[in-house]
């Protein structure tokens, strides 16, 4: 029976990031993978690296996740495709005292943020048809990482720093103790693994565990749609990523040089009940509605050809924020001992995963992280009756 410090289920960009964080403080880390990493949301994410959050934290922790993506092909060797685009985020003017008092929060934690009037808007970015009704925020640091190279320059750092990454392999039980604690984890091939501790990362399959515990983490599994198109002629400004709010859009390029476009809020999206069963396609009335969004912003895309799309998971929860620390227990109250989750990261997760990793490798060896505080984003917060707040009616801006 092999031994390990940490146990890690999920190689999606959390397990990966945590994985990476902790054997870089020379634990012995076993990472499990049902399929290959990536498999799951990670593997279809927008991967936009943004900063423009609402709350200190969130933005601090966008902020950390940028750094790290942006520095990690000279830090690593590994070219995980980061591009720096600058995000636009369009607003109603309705909307501007907010805007103002978020770039406001932007600027005081670091960040390069601007307010832009329309006409400044309509001077710096003449692709765009942008009407006086509107007021802009400009973030020229943010861009995109591509996210199947990403994971895998990920699981290549985590085995070069001394961590077993094993792909194909499945997690089907967590063991514990009679006194409760998790000792261990049982595998597909029915091998069982002794550890000090167990990490769930496991996205939209943590309920799989979660119910047989019988713990309601309040998650719920939506299923956005996104489509691609390819513009007839290439311009600076269709080569940015941007927040349509007036929209409901956002769109971005992709690594190919398409151009991706997918709903801001996800209230309208279907809820999954088996992340193994779901319609994987997208509606000709959705990328209807995309390629109409898109045009009326961006004239040259009248003629862009649509590639169709995809269809993929976020896992959601009440306020829009990630579950990240020790699992509540299902008596009400203290926590199971031993157990770790980090989920729930409601379709913004991407970004945040360099900050997820290094503060849960701290966590789980009860030190306070550096990236956030430990009780920030606590899975028992629901039950408390404590929920994060975002100015935004779209949570996925957070
Ligand atoms: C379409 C889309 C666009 C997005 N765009 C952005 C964006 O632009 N910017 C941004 O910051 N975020 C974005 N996100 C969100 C971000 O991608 C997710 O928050 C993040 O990828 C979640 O990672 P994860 O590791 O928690 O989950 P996942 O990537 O889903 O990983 C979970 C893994 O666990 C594995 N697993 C499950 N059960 C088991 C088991 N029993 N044993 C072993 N392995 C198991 C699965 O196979 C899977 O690989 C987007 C997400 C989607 C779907």
């Amino acid at each position: 029976m092999s031994s390990f410090d940490t146990v890690i289920i999920g190689g999606g960009v959390m397990g990966l990031w945590t994985a990476l964080a902790c054997a870089r403080r020379d634990e012995r880390v076993l990472l499990v993978e049902r399929r290959k990493v990536g498999a799951g949301s990670s593997g279809r994410s927008g991967a936009i690296l943004r900063q423009h959050y609402s709350h200190p934290v969130m933005i601090a922790m966008a902020r950390y996740g940028l750094q790290r993506y942006a520095d990690f092909s000279q830090e690593t060797g590994h070219d995980i495709g980061f591009r720096r685009t600058g995000m636009l985020l369009i607003c109603s003017r309705d909307d501007a005292e907010m805007l103002e008092q978020n770039i406001a929060r932007q600027r005081a934690c670091g960040v390069d943020a601007h307010l832009l009037s329309a006409d400044e808007a309509r001077a710096r970015f003449p692709g765009l048809t942008l009407g006086d009704d509107i007021v802009c925020g400009w973030e020229p640091e943010a861009g995109f990482v591509d996210p199947v190279r990403t994971v895998r320059a990920l699981a290549a750092c985590a085995r070069g720093a001394g961590a077993t990454v094993r792909e194909g392999v499945s997690a089907t039980s967590i063991h514990r103790t009679e006194s409760g604690r998790v000792d261990g984890v049982v595998l597909d091939d029915l091998a069982r693994v002794n550890c000090e501790r167990v990490i769930l990362a496991t996205g939209p399959w943590t309920r799989a565990f979660t119910d047989r515990l019988g713990i309601d983490l309040a998650l719920t599994i939506r299923r956005p749609e996104q489509a691609f198109f390819a513009t007839p002629e290439s311009s600076t400004d269709t080569q940015i990523i941007v927040g349509d709010l007036p929209l409901g859009l956002y769109w971005k390029p992709e690594p190919n040089g398409w151009l991706r476009v997918g709903r801001l809020s996800y209230d309208d999206d279907d809820i999954i009940e088996n992340p193994d069963r779901f319609d994987e396609g997208v509606s000709g009335p959705f990328v209807a509605l995309c390629h109409d969004g898109l045009a009326t912003r961006v004239p040259l895309c009248r003629d862009a050809m649509s590639w169709g799309g995809c269809a993929a998971l976020y896992t959601c929860t009440p306020d829009g924020q990630a579950l990240i620390g020790p699992m509540p227990a299902p008596s009400g109250t203290g926590v199971i001992p031993g157990l770790f989750i980090a989920t729930g990261f409601s379709g913004h997760g991407f970004k945040l995963g360099p900050a997820v990793g290094e503060g849960l490798s701290a966590i789980i060896r009860g030190l306070e992280p550096s990236t956030f505080p430990s009780t920030f984003l606590a899975p028992d917060r629901f039950r408390a009756g404590r929920r994060i707040e975002s100015a935004y009616a779209y949570r996925i801006l957070g």
